[in-house]
């Protein structure tokens, strides 16, 4: 007989979980037979104790296999399915070519994005800066839309995985959020039940990453390879650096902007560049698009080159309810704040250090991130013109450009920006772009 408290005894006493009793454990979790107070203590006891390998493949696989896992065969689909997906970070508008970029070069990515979380963005907010677009639609649309342009960026239906859904919810207020276990599991089961061949993560290391050290990004790196892989699914995981703003810009339409100009070639940021090409190569690789990652990178160049990214860009938001004509006229449909000024450097030096998550937090500051789940959000609000680590930048120079709804919330973000960077007179040492490579195998 399935008992959800000797479950939790079970995981309290420090014993491992049996396959069977995690998938009970799920299933009432799903069915709302296991209570809200059921489910914080068994979350506090694997904060505590913590799974082994075998264990959080279990509990990936019971979570998603708690709503409907998607299948594209019967799409006759004429290549992989794939995806990524970020631990999330302040300009990190990857997402919004990478895809496109993906789908140009053979791929097909059901995209289930995320929505802004304390100081990061999220892909879909940005998203939403798009007159038109439509972030939550049915399955038959987003099927629809993968199928003819090769990628569709859309929300989490309650369908998908609704198992963590409620688990988050309840780990949000019982500050069981930092576990690696729980943390594996809530990304991967919303992300394999996507159906998909192939997956690169992006597990972001500094000042703006979600997890606090080097030492933390990289157990959830490893952590996060060893499970979807165990679950299936051929997943390479990145450790890229989020010490300073990944894009030139932060907020939701400058970031779409940003991404329309990388698309097009007007604009590309170098650090978000290789970021791209990155974690792009490796899932080109591994799903057999390409042979090695040299030849992968010439691939994904040559479509941003030639345009069909940004082309397929166009197809995805017009297929989703937005402009027909958006890449060519982003700047018209996109919204503009009010007062748009840039911030001076008090001094003259080199940008030596960067608080990115004090830069995340002035753009939710002037409304462009939520600080109660329910905010409504001012889209055109944010930053641009971010200034780099090691540029050297002169007195009464621009640090960066801000966006805000008024002059009040200009002087409050533009205050955040002057504390969250630090000018030396010494160059800093360069840092990498890409810190290590992690595979499952
Ligand atoms: N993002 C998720 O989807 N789940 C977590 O547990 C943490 C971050």
């Amino acid at each position: 007989m399935f008992l959800p408290q000797e479950v939790i005894r079970q995981k309290r006493e420090g014993h491992k979980l049996s396959e069977a009793d995690i998938s009970a454990f799920i299933q009432g979790v799903t069915n709302n037979t296991v209570s809200e107070g059921q489910v914080g203590a068994l979350a506090m006891a694997i904060y505590f104790q913590g799974m082994e390998m075998d264990e959080r493949i279990a509990l990936t696989k019971a979570m998603r296999d708690s709503g409907i896992v998607m299948s594209w065969e019967s799409e006759g689909l004429k290549g992989p399915v794939v995806d990524k997906h970020s631990t999330g970070g302040v300009g990190d508008v990857v997402s919004l070519m990478l895809g496109p970029m993906l789908a140009a070069c053979g791929g097909y990515v059901p995209m289930i994005s995320g929505r802004g979380l304390g100081h990061t963005g999220g892909t879909l907010d940005k998203l939403d800066s798009i007159p038109g677009y439509q972030t939550s639609v049915d399955e038959t649309q987003f099927r629809k839309v993968v199928k003819e342009t090769g990628v569709a960026i859309v929300s989490q239906t309650g369908e998908l995985a609704p198992a963590d859904k409620r688990i988050y919810g309840i780990r949000d207020v019982t500050a069981t959020v930092e576990s690696i276990d729980l943390i594996t599991a809530s990304i991967l089961a919303k992300k394999l039940a996507e159906g998909l061949d192939s997956l690169v993560m992006d597990v972001k290391v500094g000042s703006g990453a979600f997890m606090p050290t080097y030492e933390a990004s990289r157990e959830l790196a490893e952590s996060i390879a060893k499970v979807a892989t165990g679950a299936g699914v051929k997943t390479t995981v990145l450790l890229t650096d989020m010490s300073q703003c990944l894009a030139s810009s932060a907020g939701n339409a400058v970031e779409v902007a940003e991404a329309v100009r990388f698309l097009t070639g007007e604009h590309r940021t170098p650090r978000l560049l290789e970021v791209t090409m990155a974690l792009g190569a490796e899932l080109l690789v591994s799903s057999n698009l390409a042979p090695d990652l040299d030849m992968a990178r010439n691939k994904l160049m040559a479509c941003l080159d030639d345009g069909r990214a940004a082309n397929v860009f166009g197809r995805m938001v017009a297929g989703l309810g937005g402009p027909e004509d958006f890449v060519q006229r982003y700047d018209h449909y996109l919204p503009k704040a009010n007062v748009i000024k840039p911030v001076m450097a008090e001094k003259s030096g080199y940008v030596a250090e960067v608080d990115a998550r004090q830069m995340g937090l002035a753009v939710v500051a002037m409304g462009g991130g939520r600080r109660t789940p329910t905010d409504k959000l001012d889209y055109s609000v944010g930053l641009t013109g971010v200034c780099a680590l090691g540029q050297d930048i002169a007195e009464g120079e621009a640090l960066v450009v801000v966006h805000a709804g008024s002059e009040a919330a200009w002087e409050e973000a533009a205050r955040m920006v002057r504390e969250a960077v630090i000018l030396s007179d010494k160059r800093p040492e360069t840092l990498p772009t890409v810190y290590e490579r992690i595979t499952g195998e």
